[in-house]
């Protein structure tokens, strides 16, 4: 009882990213290389039962994180830390217990299902290759999970190819997968996106609702902050590789602090028009620059509308702005 108590009341950290790089060189051979520095220092928390938000534009880095942090691909330098434990080196030879751990929702629902394989086979699979019980359990757990995802009557999707369901109904499969192994920390890469807007809702609200259900923690990559907004409970917001903001959700919506993260609210659809009007509008010039070579100082400095002569030269670093807000900006910081 004091124990529980405690753990509410002292939230531990699940994930712990440091200083996190993935630089690419590109190019070689008959052209010249390029080094692309798809994450360039990264550090950031997660606390266990957080719903918390990577957001960016396309190319800013997230999914590079994501798949690190899966240990898909080696960071170029910096280290994460799962339950406390360096996934590169603690993990090492324990594949079996990392799996278990984290588990991975997929973007493009067509490409992660096994088309030759029914949904009883692409659910049981990750049961029976941990060995988790006989034909009898591993049956009536698949059967647990189809009606947790809202697959229902489950005699109506069990045996069912990939092909024969609907782009919702996969990612619901694609979901039960995730779940199987009984995992506390799911991380979700652009889930809804590849969805039509209705089946999007139901998709976050049965994420939601599976959250609270199964204790998880989330880690939510988006580049859309509705999504953000209607699920997640901590943000961090990623520009070209580095981290711009981290906030609460509620405050960074009420009060956007970094000029960047204005903006991207700003370039949210409101779909009230006399609120649209009334919204404060922060647009930027330009497009997103290349990776390959980014503009010096804060990397947002080419579009931002309040440049200094500083923001050109010095790297601003992610310095605390509030309560638990966190802000790389050299506006903010002299200020
Ligand atoms: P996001 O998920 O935010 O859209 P990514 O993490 O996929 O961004 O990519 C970040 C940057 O790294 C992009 O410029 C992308 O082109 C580059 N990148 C990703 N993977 C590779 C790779 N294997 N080789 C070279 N460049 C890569
Ligand atoms: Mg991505």
């Amino acid at each position: 009882m004091l124990v529980g108590y405690i753990s509410t009341v002292i939230k531990m950290t699940i994930l712990e990213v440091k200083d996190l790089k993935k630089h690419y060189t590109i190019g070689g051979l008959f052209s010249s290389k390029y080094l692309v520095k798809a994450v360039d220092g990264v550090s950031f928390k997660i606390e266990e039962g957080d719903n918390f938000a990577l957001v960016g534009e396309s190319g800013c880095g997230k999914s590079t994180i994501a798949k690190i942090i899966a240990r898909l691909i080696e960071p170029t330098d910096g280290t994460v830390f799962f339950k406390g434990n360096e996934i590169f080196h603690d993990f090492k030879n324990k594949d079996n217990i990392f799996r278990r751990n984290i588990q991975m929702i997929f973007q493009d629902v067509y490409a992660s299902l096994n088309p030759r394989r029914t949904v009883f086979q692409i659910i049981s699979d990750p049961l029976k290759n941990n060995k988790l019980g006989n034909n009898d359990a591993i049956f009536n757990r698949v059967v647990t999970l189809l009606k947790d995802v809202g697959l229902t009557p489950f005699e109506s999707f069990i045996y069912r190819f990939p092909h024969q369901l609907s782009g919702g109904q996969r990612q619901r499969v694609g979901i039960a997968r995730a779940l199987s192994l009984e995992p506390s920390f799911i991380l979700a890469d652009e889930p809804v996106s590849a969805l039509d807007m209705t089946v999007r809702t139901q998709i976050l609200l049965l994420l939601k609702a599976l959250q609270v259900k199964h204790n998880l923690t989330f880690f939510f990559i988006t580049h859309d902050l509705s999504v953000v907004r209607a699920i997640c409970n901590k943000v961090t917001v990623m520009y070209l590789g580095r981290i711009m903001e981290m906030s609460p959700t509620e405050d960074l919506f009420k009060n956007p602090s970094h000029p960047y993260t204005q903006a991207l609210i700003s370039a949210t659809p409101i779909p009230n028009p006399e609120k649209a009007r009334q919204k404060k509008k922060l647009l930027v010039k330009g497009e997103t620059p290349s990776p390959i070579n980014p503009p010096s100082g804060c990397h947002f400095h080419t579009r931002c509308p309040y440049t200094m002569d500083i923001c050109k030269k010095a790297e601003p670093e992610l310095l605390s702005i509030g309560k638990n807000r966190f802000a790389s900006c050299h506006k903010l910081q002299n200020s």
